[in-house]
């Protein structure tokens, strides 16, 4: 029994052991990008390209992910292909969009993009795709050759930048690049005090509120051809510099992009952890996707409930605590094991959630009714799905436009991550 007690003490120090920054990598970060191709049943992984950009944003202390957080994950091992240097979790609109009707009848492909920190040494890249039973797998392997003169090293002086809030270096803060779409050349100067307006909006929140000395704003001045978004279900297009557009997967509110390309080489512009895109419409909608990107419009009735929502979503892997198309919790989910998100649950491995929090006189599943509706416990309906899919509370921000903060069992999530990035 006590060997087994120091067993399970030395693992997980083990698994998530940091490495000396400096040991292996420096203050740059390399880019690899790749396409991803397939269908419902089966996907495939196209090398692109690999960068050298002028920054890390990262924090050098937390190099190792502990959240265990996203449907893919990358690893970068050392030059003996053995020791883990480098991981982070992360999801992607390809993998939103193999759920969807369209990849049962046909295959597409979607630029993907992934950072870490430039590797001084010869390191090896494994890309992991996360299956059904929450297991990882290696789907594409890469030896970066740091010396390689077919690293791109694209010159970033066409744009101006500026940092507009925080005052601590990049290491040690959380840092968010917001970037203009839709603004054209005139319209700037409103990008920037809208990013004002957003910040303060980011600050009325919890954790983010009696933290705003971990984090700093940065804005690329990057203008658009043409005002606005692409609406397509109104037949409205613009030429803007980031290609995003409502009607993703045919839902009006979707907000997003598959030009991830111009989004890296736009954010590459300071240091980054990440990528904000404010969309110049007061049409309401959004989107965010872990480790990928955010995105919301600037001046709907709601934008400032939606920027923190979609910061859930992109900055610590939240799901929607909503019900949204789908009756049956099989259609989604893998019922014979918990979905990776933290503030969903199917109930199979509750202690593994948010069972420490609920209150001890909120029976589990929880009513929706009057009594409960101001206490921790297991509410059916969320992650898209009405039944046999959990949420943590009532209502929270992850859920409705109707309060603008966290749950507790969300806000411990965000908190965790904000002090993952801010070391
Ligand atoms: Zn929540």
């Amino acid at each position: 029994m006590k060997k087994l007690i120091v067993l399970l003490l030395i693992i997980p120090n083990f698994l998530t052991a940091q490495v000396d920054f400096n040991d292996y990598f420096l203050n740059k970060t390399l880019r690899f990008d790749y396409t991803r191709a397939g269908n419902a049943d089966t996907s495939y992984i196209f090398f692109e390209q690999i960068k050298e950009e002028p920054f890390w944003g990262g924090s050098k202390v937390n190099l190792i992910d502990k959240f265990n957080f996203g449907d893919y994950r990358i690893m970068l091992y050392d030059s003996t292909g053995t020791k883990l240097i480098y991981s982070r979790g992360y999801s992607t609109l390809f993998k939103e969009w193999i759920d969807t009707e369209e990849a049962k009848h046909i295959s597409r492909s979607h630029y993907e993009s992934v950072v870490m920190p430039f590797p001084k040494h010869k390191a090896v890249l494994k890309l992991q795709n996360r299956d059904k039973k929450n297991v990882f797998h290696t789907v594409f392997e890469y030896t970066i050759q740091p010396q390689s003169y077919f690293i791109v090293k694209d010159k970033y002086d066409k744009y101006s930048t500026e940092k507009l809030y925080g005052k601590k270096n990049a290491a040690v803060a959380l840092d968010i690049v917001v970037l203009p779409e839709g603004y054209t050349e005139t319209e700037l100067p409103k990008f920037r005090k809208d990013v004002q307006r957003f910040i303060k909006y980011f600050f009325k929140v919890k954790p983010f509120k009696e933290n705003n000395d971990k984090v700093n704003f940065w804005i690329v001045n990057a203008p658009s051809e043409e005002s606005g978004t692409d609406i397509p279900g109104e037949n409205i297009w613009k030429n803007t510099i980031l290609n995003t557009h409502f009607y993703t997967f045919d839902t009006e509110r979707y907000l997003t992009t598959r030009d991830v390309n111009t989004i890296r080489n736009l954010a590459a512009y300071v240091p980054y952890d990440q990528i904000y895109i404010l969309v110049n419409t007061d049409k309401y909608g959004g989107g965010g996707i872990y480790n990928y990107y955010n995105l919301c419009t600037a001046d709907n009735e709601y934008s400032e409930e939606v920027f923190t929502h979609e910061f859930g979503h992109a900055f610590a892997a939240l799901a929607d605590e909503y019900a949204y198309g789908y009756t049956d919790a099989e259609e989604l989910y893998d019922m014979s094991v918990e979905p990776w998100q933290v503030n969903i649950t199917n109930l199979v491995d509750f202690e593994s959630k948010w069972k420490d929090l609920t209150d001890k006189a909120a029976p589990i599943p929880t009513p929706d009714t009057e009594e409960y509706c101001t206490k921790i416990g297991a509410f059916e309906g969320a992650g898209y799905v009405h039944k046999r899919i959990y949420r943590p509370v009532y209502d929270c921000n992850m859920r409705s436009n109707a309060t603008k903060e966290f749950c507790p069992v969300c806000l411990r999530t965000v908190k965790a991550m904000l002090d993952f990035y801010s070391k």
